[in-house]
This record gives structure tokens, sequence and C-alpha cells, in this order.
């Protein structure tokens, strides 16, 4: 598929997708999605209005009551079928997600197989929402607890992964019975709706799942969540909106599960496995080419292995072949945007004006498109700028530590807390390392922890709540208790 164009999706919705029905704006708007590779025009999209949102809680409203009394089974069963399609459609998903994000076609099948995996892993979990029953302490009564669905959930996702972030909420939430809107990205609507359509295919009735791209998303989401029918908000995106949605959502006190921002240390102690300890920072690193949450973001080496570690990570950096995404043997790929870009850039020269060293990279390519080089800097200072924000790009900071007491204080000093990674050949010290981390996930000698079977989530102003797993159904269902004599 490398000569991939748009066409080759014949029903790719490029409307909302509200109730069943492929509609437009009801002002008529449109909004461009464009090609990270070139900055052209892919194609324009619906870009909805407030009249509109109000239009998706009322179809998802409509469809909420009959989708809630669906049996368990029927619902998992649609939730495997809409796994199943995915799998089928894998290369065109993969292509499609190159295109309007920009990333690599390795990265993004890698996302296509993820993304459907939230769909197997949650029609598995549909049939097993289980209550309990006790008897009260006193004797006088039992105690029943069922699980219901906590009502219509409205989504909201980032663009770094347009399908995964979105079945990652979708998947649950279905399982357990609620219906949804989700407002996905405007620099990547084109997934979303694919998913749309998928499910719709799937058998999922009109009104449980809408899509509604907005390019105006404060007043669009803003709207849904002063809608009273609106229960839930499962946001995944920066800290920053993440705090603005927090007090959007407490005027109707809806239920909020968030997945923020994210600054991971990761650390290679003195005994690290120094081929494991690079491999997995190539994967915790360079991953959607650094535009990941789980983004390793700040490498804190032990003295006796850094300048070892940096050699091998700058040859394996330099290495990497850049260009666009959706050509075959591209392995980096272009930022989403020319801003992202920009700021990854800025990021750089300010740790370099700061005393950080340029071993590889630096710099944004002199070619069209919102490239950024792979890049290693040594020697960052403990204070430099790049080490307090997440980079969402190519470019590994390396900082020296002596003492693993100060290296743990560097890596939980700051107010993120989403994934940790530490390389060590001692597995006890390791998991006591893991222990101290504050974070959510750890990833101990592996660069990867994503996986749709795990609990993923953060702590401190990483977010609230956690996705996948059997926790991730829990943030859908609602704990409804019978006090009950027999
Ligand atoms: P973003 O916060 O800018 O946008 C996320 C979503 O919120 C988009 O759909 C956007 O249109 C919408 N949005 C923006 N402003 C809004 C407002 N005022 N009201 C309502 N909605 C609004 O984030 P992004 O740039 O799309 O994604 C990158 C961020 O997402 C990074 O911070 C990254 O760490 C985070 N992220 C976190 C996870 C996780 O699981 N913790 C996963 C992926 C990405």
């Amino acid at each position: 598929m490398a000569d991939f164009s748009l066409d080759r999706i014949a029903d790719l919705p490029l409307d909302l997708c509200l109730g069943g029905e492929v509609v437009p704006a009801s002002d008529g708007g449109r909004f461009d999605v464009l090609d990270p590779a070139t900055g052209a025009v892919l194609t324009t999209v619906a870009d909805g209005t407030v009249d509109d949102a109000v239009a998706a809680v009322d179809a998802a409203d409509a469809a909420a009551a009959g989708w809630a009394a669906t049996p368990p089974r029927e619902r998992a069963e649609i939730l495997r079928r809409a796994f199943e399609l995915m799998t089928e459609r894998r290369e065109e998903i993969a292509h499609l997600i190159s295109l309007e994000n920009g990333k690599a076609l390795p990265d993004a099948r890698g996302e296509t197989a993820y993304a459907a995996e939230f769909f197997r892993w949650y029609a598995e979990e549909a049939v097993r929402a289980s209550g309990s029953v006790m008897t009260a302490p006193s004797g006088a009564n039992r105690i029943v607890v069922l699980q219901q669905p906590v009502g219509i959930a409205v989504l909201v996702t980032p663009w770094n992964f347009p399908a995964a972030m979105a079945t990652r909420k979708i998947g649950p939430a279905l399982a357990a019975g609620c219906t949804v809107i989700l407002k996905p990205a405007s620099d990547t609507p084109l997934t979303a709706l694919l998913m749309a359509k998928i499910l719709e295919d799937a058998g999922v009735p009109a009104g449980v799942v809408n899509v509604l791209p907005a390019r105006r998303s404060g007043p669009v989401v803003s709207a849904m969540l002063h809608d009273p029918r609106v229960r839930k908000l499962s946001f995944t995106g920066s800290t920053e909106v993440g705090r603005v949605l927090l007090r959007e959502a407490a005027d109707q006190v809806v239920n909020c599960s968030m997945e923020l921002g994210g600054n991971a240390p990761f650390l290679v102690l003195d005994d690290a496995d120094l081929d494991a300890a690079v491999d997995g920072a190539m994967i915790a690193k360079m991953r959607n080419a650094g535009e990941a949450c789980t983004a390793a973001n700040r490498f804190y080496v032990h003295e006796a292995v850094a300048a070892e570690f940096g050699r091998r990570l700058a040859e394996r950096m330099s290495a990497l072949r850049v260009g666009p995404g959706t050509s075959d043997d591209t392995e980096v790929g272009p930022l989403v945007n020319d801003e992202s870009a920009a700021k990854v850039d800025e990021l750089v020269q300010g740790a370099v004006a700061a005393g950080a060293r340029v071993v590889v990279g630096g710099r944004r390519p002199e070619r069209e498109g919102f490239y950024y080089e792979p890049t290693v800097l040594l020697d960052v200072p403990v204070d430099a700028a790049i080490l307090g924000e997440e980079i969402f790009g190519p470019v590994a900071p390396i900082i020296t530590f002596t003492d693993e007491a100060d290296a743990i204080r560097m890596a939980n000093d700051t107010e993120y807390g989403l994934v940790s990674y530490v390389y060590t050949r001692d597995l006890a010290r390791g998991l006591r390392v893991s222990e101290q981390l504050d974070a959510g996930m750890v990833g101990l000698n592996r660069g990867l922890v994503s996986d749709p079977a795990a609990p993923f989530g953060g702590t401190k102003q990483s977010g609230i709540g956690r996705e996948g797993g059997h926790e991730g159904m829990l943030d859908y269902l609602e704990s409804k208790y019978v006090a009950v004599s027999w």
C-alpha cells in the first residue's frame, strides 16, 4: 500500500456520526485535516457545534436504556466482532493513522493491534461485571452489591494514539452498558470516524457510539458536561486541559477519569545489562517518535556506565531512517504539527544554552513537513527546562548520577507520576526501587508498559483512575448497594 491515499477507504465518514446517521455540522462548518509529512490539506471534516453536542447527547440518551438492558453476552459478541473487523482492516487503519498523525507505519501497525485488543479484552470482561452478596456484620440483613452502568459517557481523546485512545475508552464503556460520545482531537479525527463505521458494522446499535469532531472543543465539551444527562467524562490529554475539564465537570459533579501528561524518568543503574537498557531506551523514547505520554523524558544513568550508554544510544538514534510515516522504510515520521516541532526545538536550544552537549541531532532538518532529528543530549543541567516538561519529540536528555537515592529523588521530583523505567540485573533491587518511584506504572527491565490487560494510569497530576485490565471497566460502573431482609 505504498501509494496509499484516502480514496482507498471508500466507507470513511467525513461528517459527524450521530444516532446512526452521518450528518453535516448544524452550521455547515468544516475544518482541514493536514498531512504532517507535507503540511498539505488531506481532506476536510464536519466541525461540530454546541447544537450538535446537544444532538449527540440526545442520541446517546435515546439509546441508553436499550443498551444497558442488552444482555452482556450480546454486548461482548459485538465487541468481539469489532476486534475481528479491526484485525481484518488493520493495514487500512494503520495507513490512515500514519497519514493524519505522521507516525511511521511500524508504529501505526503496533497501535492498530494494541487498539483492537481493547475490544477483545472488554468483550471478555463484559460478562464479568460481578457484584457481591454478604451477611451484614449485625446478622440483621444481607448486603447485596450490584454493578450498573454509570450512564452517558463523554470521551475526549488526544491525537497521539488516535485509534488506541478511542478503543481504550469505548471498549470498557460499551462492555459496562454505557452509551458514548467521542470527541476526537482535531488533528486526527479520521481514525475515530473510521472506528465509528467499524463499530456500526460490528452491530453496535444506532446512538450507542456517537463521534463528534469539533475544532471548538472548549464550548462543545462544556455543553455536554453541563447537560445533566451526561454522567461520565473520560479524558486523555494534557494536564493543562485536564485541569480545565475537572473544573467544568464540577458543576454537575460528573464522574471523571483522567489520563494526563507524563515526564517519565528512565533509570540505568550501575549493574544494568546495557544491551537491554539501550534496546529498552529506544522503545521507551522512540515509540511514536517520542509523542507518547509514556515516553522516557529524562535518562538518569549511573556515572560508571553513562559514557557507554550515551555512546550506544547515540549510535542507534543516528541510524534511524526519518521520512514520511506512510513510506515503507521509514522508522521515524514527522511530528504532528508545526507547533510541536517548534516546541521541541525550543526545549533543545534552551538545554544547549544551559550547558547541554548535542551528541546527535539537535535541529529541524531542512525539508518540508514537521520533522525533528533524533537527538541525544549529554551533560544536561538538572534545572534545564527540558527536564521539567513533556518533550513530546525524539529527544533523549542524559543526566549522570552517582548515588541511587539521588537518582530516585530526581526521578520523583516532578508533578507528574505516570510511568518510570528502571534497568538493573538485580531483580530484588529493581523491585525495591520500583516501590520507591512515585508513578502509576513501572517498566522494570522493560521499555514498554502498555497492555490492554493491565491497569494503565498515573499518580499525582498524571491522572485519576485506570484504563485497561479489570480496573478499566470499573471506571464505567457504579456500585449499587441494596440492603435486603429475607
Ligand atoms: P490536549 O490536552 O491538547 O487535547 C486533548 C483533547 O482535548 C483533544 O481532543 C482536544 O481537542 C481537547 N481539548 C483541548 N482543549 C480543550 C478544552 N478547553 N475543552 C475541552 N476539550 C479540549 O492534548 P494533545 O495535545 O491532544 O495530546 C497530548 C497530551 O496527551 C500529552 O500531554 C500526553 O501526555 C497526553 N496523553 C496522555 C495519555 C495517558 O494515558 N496518560 C495518553 C496519551 C496522551
